[in-house]
């Protein structure tokens, strides 16, 4: 949305924000940024739940600040600069945020108390300690957090304000065992699954994928219960049609046949974010279908099987053929996929695996589109100290190219087969890879967009390269609730498996 959509959608009164509170003197403002675009913003549960809390708490204000609302600069409410703010929250998704983050805080004039959020922070803040005086670490819905950074209070558990390698205890992340009652109260607004309620049905994942960040930044899994959901749907069915089922592997929920029949009945359009290829049977496609799917996301993640065994993903390609065959026959005629290169040990034939499996997709369903990105190795999982690229016998600079081959490989592909494709840039993955691992010496890379070169001159092979599992990690302060020594024998089995080692 660009500023001037954003003023009409708020004349037009097409945001419905039943949680504005108005600013009166004495008051502290804090802001709530987004450094992204209000499309995702808007959908993200856990801003909503941010908002509402700070809005409920006596003495304080929340308004919240988007990318393209403004420029970032001002409040969506009320117009008011970022600069007229007492705390800034800044909630980091993904490591390209921080670069809008760094560049909205120089702009502003912000001076503030500027405080991070968000599973980037959760991961590994140490390239954002330059910018940022405060840092949450875990989840800040379920837990007093809030109330104590207002206070002023920011030490103990899940605050981070600095120290890295040489912090004395470590810190330890938020993680409540249940989740609270479910928001029931929603800004809606145009967001990513257009205007809807957003159910969260649980949070966590009890899978082992070993690429997987939630996995372990979220535990334990929690699941939240089918009619504490349905309820919530129930008090917005009035506002909105369709409804969006949200957590990391949604059809993973005990009851969730049973979610989307609930819904279905209440008259909603559903939008669940993923389901899983094992997990359908005609039966949930028949329903899915009903509830007004038009097209089915499923993530093989790799295309040949010897690959998606090294990331422990559990789905076969019969389970992928099966989703594509229920979906045609219940008349869902598109299917997006999602996969990854780059993977540890990967071959020519792997990466060709991906191409025949699209085919064999194509020729069931006729539209498929796909999604395709190098692995980025993330902290706290087994595959934190693999190179990027995958290839460990081989230097980072050859890793580039070889990434970059294989991407060509598969442009091409699917453009003589006809497939809508997004095959993601080598080099910008390059850098989430090095914000994603690096320490406080990469925060100069954060002032401006860097390219390769930038890379180069900090090391690629340090940034890059494969990690030495002896060696002290950035991270490593966190206590984010596993033993490393488990992390380690979870790598080398990988290795095993993959024929490396
Ligand atoms: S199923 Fe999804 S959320 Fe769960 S571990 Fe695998 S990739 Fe992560």
């Amino acid at each position: 949305m660009n500023i001037r959509k954003s003023q009409r959608n708020l004349k037009q009164n097409l945001e419905h924000n039943p949680l504005f509170k108005p600013w009166k003197k004495g008051m502290g403002r804090v802001a709530l940024v987004y450094p992204n675009r209000y499309v995702g913003g808007i959908t993200n549960i856990g801003l909503q739940y941010i908002y509402a809390k700070i809005n409920s708490m006596d003495g304080f204000v929340c308004e919240r600040f988007y990318l393209d609302v403004f420029d970032g600069l001002r409040s969506l409410e009320t117009g008011t600069p970022l600069k007229d703010f007492d705390i800034a929250l800044f909630s980091l998704q993904y490591e390209e945020d921080y670069f809008n983050a760094v560049r909205i805080i120089r702009k502003s004039g912000f001076s503030g108390l500027k405080v991070a959020g968000g599973p980037c922070v959760t991961e590994n803040p140490q390239p954002l300690l330059d910018y940022l005086d405060v840092f949450v670490i875990g989840e800040v819905e379920n837990s007093d957090i809030l109330e104590k950074i207002l206070k002023g209070e920011i030490e103990g558990d899940g605050i981070y304000t600095g120290g890295g390698e040489r912090v004395k205890r470590k810190v330890r992340r938020l993680k409540p065992d249940k989740l609270e009652d479910h928001l029931l109260t929603q800004i809606v607004g145009e967001g990513a699954y257009d205007r809807c309620v957003l159910l969260e049905i649980g949070r966590g994942c009890g899978r082992g994928c070993t690429f997987c960040i939630v996995r372990q930044i979220y535990s334990p899994l929690r699941w939240r219960d089918a009619e504490l959901i349905l309820s919530v749907a129930e008090a917005n069915r009035e506002a909105v049609s369709k409804a969006a089922i949200i957590a990391p592997s949604p059809s993973d929920h005990p009851k969730f046949k049973e979610i989307v029949a609930g819904l279905l009945e209440m008259g909603f359009m559903v939008s669940p974010s993923s389901v899983r290829a094992d997990k359908l049977t005609p039966e949930l496609m028949e329903l899915l279908a009903e509830a007004g799917l038009k097209s089915l996301t499923v993530a093989p993640e790799a295309g040949s099987e010897r690959m998606r065994d090294s990331l422990r993903k559990g789905i076969d390609e019969k389970d992928v053929i099966s989703a594509a065959e229920m979906a045609k026959e219940k008349g869902i005629s598109s299917i997006k996929m999602y996969f990854m290169i780059g993977l540890p040990g990967e071959t020519e034939e792997d990466v060709k695996a991906i191409v025949e499996l699209t085919s064999r997709v194509k020729e069931i369903v006729g539209s498929v589109s796909v999604s395709v990105n190098p692995l980025v190795p993330k902290p706290h999982t087994p595959l934190q100290w693999m190179p990027y690229g995958g290839d460990f016998s081989a230097s980072p600079q050859d890793n580039l190219e070889k990434l970059e081959e294989k991407s060509k490989l598969l442009k091409k592909e699917f453009a003589r087969m006809g497939v809508k494709a997004e095959v993601e840039s080598v080099e910008k993955f390059a850098v989430q890879v090095v914000l994603s691992r690096g320490g406080r010496d990469v925060a100069s890379l954060l002032t401006t967009k860097p390219k390769l070169s930038a890379i180069k001159k900090l090391g690629l092979e340090k940034y890059l390269g494969e990690i030495d599992v002896n060696q002290q990690l950035p991270w490593d302060f966190i206590d984010v609730g596993y033993k490393k020594s488990r992390l380690v024998r979870e790598y080398e089995r990988i290795l095993e498996r993959a024929g490396i080692s």
